[in-house]
C-alpha cells in the first residue's frame, strides 16, 4: 500500500508516517516546512529500511504523481492561532486549494482520502460537548476565521467530491492534541506552558483561564485517525480526548507534571477564544471501537521529557 501525507513532517503528520510505516505502508511524505520540520522526520530518513520518500512541495499548488497511491493522509496546515494569525492567506490556502489538489490526485489515482479537519469548525460553541451533528457557531471575519472557515470549506468540498464523483472519503474532527514533536515555539498552551515551566518563568493564562478544552495524547490520536481511514465511514467523526479542564487547571497540571516553581500570571485572552471544547466520542466508540487510553498525568509526563530534551 501506498500512502500519502501531507504536512507528514509536522507535529501529527510525523507521528501518522511512523504509524503507516510500522503498519507496513509505503509513505509519501509531502510538507514545504512552513510548520513542519526535517527533526521530526530524520529519523525515518537515515534509516535506510524505510519505505518512505519526502517532497518537499507546497500543496496550495498541484502535485503529481506517475505511481499509483492507495491512500492520502490529508493533514497539511498550519494549526497553532499563533500560527495562522501569522499566515492567515496560506492557511486559507491550503485548506482550501491544497484539499482541492488532494482531491483531485484522489480522484485521479482512486485513492481514499481523509480529511484533517478539527473542532474549531464548532468555532465558540453553544453546545458542550459537541456531537458531529453540532452545525457550529463561527465568526467568519474574527482571526480565528482564516483556519475554521478553510477547514469547514475543506469539509464541504471533501463532501462534494464524495457525493458527485463517488470518491471515498473520510473526515477526522482532530480535538486538542499534545505529545512529542511540538514546537517549542508554536505559542499554543501546552508547548508555552511547559517551555514556561521548565524555565521557571510565569504561566501565562489567557483570560481568567476558566476556558476549558480536553487533550488527547498524541498516540491516541494517530491511532484513531488511521482506524478511521481503514473504517468505511465517510461522515465526520470526532477523535479526541473527552476529559475536559479549565486552562487553569491545565496550567496547575503542568506546574506539577513538572516540579516547577513557577508562577502564574494573567494576559488578555485573544478575540474569540473559544469558552468550551469537550469532544463527543460517542460515534468514534460505535464506527471505531476507539476511545484514548493515555490518562493527562502520563501523557504530560511524556510530553515535558521530550521539552526537556530539546529545551
Ligand atoms: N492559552 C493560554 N496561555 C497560553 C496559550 C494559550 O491561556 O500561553 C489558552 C488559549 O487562550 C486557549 C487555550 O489556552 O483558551 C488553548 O489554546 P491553544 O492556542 O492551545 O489552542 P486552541 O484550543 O485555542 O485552538
Amino acid at each position: 500500500m501506498r500512502t500519502v501525507v501531507t504536512g507528514g513532517a509536522g507535529f501529527l503528520g510525523s507521528h501518522m508516517c511512523d504509524l503507516l510505516l510500522s503498519r507496513g505502508h509505503d509513505v509519501i511524505c509531502v510538507d514545504n516546512m512552513v510548520t513542519g520540520t526535517n527533526n521530526n522526520i530524520a529519523h525515518i530518513l537515515s534509516d535506510d529500511s524505510a519505505s518512505f520518500t519526502f517532497i518537499d512541495h507546497d500543496i496550495s499548488k498541484p502535485l503529481f504523481f506517475d505511481e499509483d497511491i492507495d491512500h492520502i493522509f490529508h493533514m497539511a496546515s498550519p494549526a497553532s492561532p499563533v500560527d495562522y494569525l501569522e499566515l492567515p492567506i496560506q492557511t486559507l490556502k491550503v485548506g482550501a486549494l491544497g484539499t482541492h489538489n488532494m482531491l483531485g490526485l484522489a480522484k485521479e489515482k482512486e485513492a481514499r482520502l481523509l480529511l484533517a479537519s478539527t473542532s474549531e469548525v464548532y468555532g465558540d460553541p453553544l453546545v458542550n460537548p459537541q456531537p458531529e451533528s453540532y452545525w457550529g457557531n463561527v465568526n467568519p471575519i474574527g482571526p480565528r476565521g482564516v483556519y475554521d472557515e478553510a477547514k469547514r470549506y475543506a469539509e464541504a468540498i471533501t463532501m462534494a467530491y464524495h457525493r458527485y464523483h463517488g470518491l471515498d472519503t473520510r473526515i477526522v474532527r482532530i480535538f486538542n492534541t499534545y505529545g512529542p514533536r511540538m514546537r517549542v515555539h508554536d505559542g499554543r498552551v501546552v508547548p508555552n506552558f511547559i517551555s514556561q515551566a521548565l524555565d521557571n518563568k510565569p504561566i501565562t493564562v489567557y483570560g481568567d483561564g476558566s476556558q476549558t478544552r480536553s487533550f488527547c495524547y498524541v498516540s491516541d490520536e494517530i491511532e484513531g485517525l488511521y482506524r478511521l481511514m481503514m473504517s468505511n465511514h465517510h461522515m465526520p467523526v470526532n477523535v479526541g480526548n473527552p476529559y475536559e479542564i479549565s486552562i487553569l487547571e491545565f496550567a496547575e497540571a503542568v506546574i506539577e507534571a513538572t516540579g516547577s516553581n513557577s508562577e502564574i500570571v494573567y494576559r488578555d485572552l485573544p478575540e474569540d477564544d473559544p469558552k468550551l471544547r469537550q469532544p463527543d466520542i460517542s460515534k468514534a466508540r460505535e464506527v471505531l471501537d476507539w476511545e484514548p487510553k493515555v490518562g493527562l498525568r502520563d501523557g504530560l509526563a511524556r510530553t515535558v521529557e521530550y521539552f526537556r530534551s530539546v529545551n
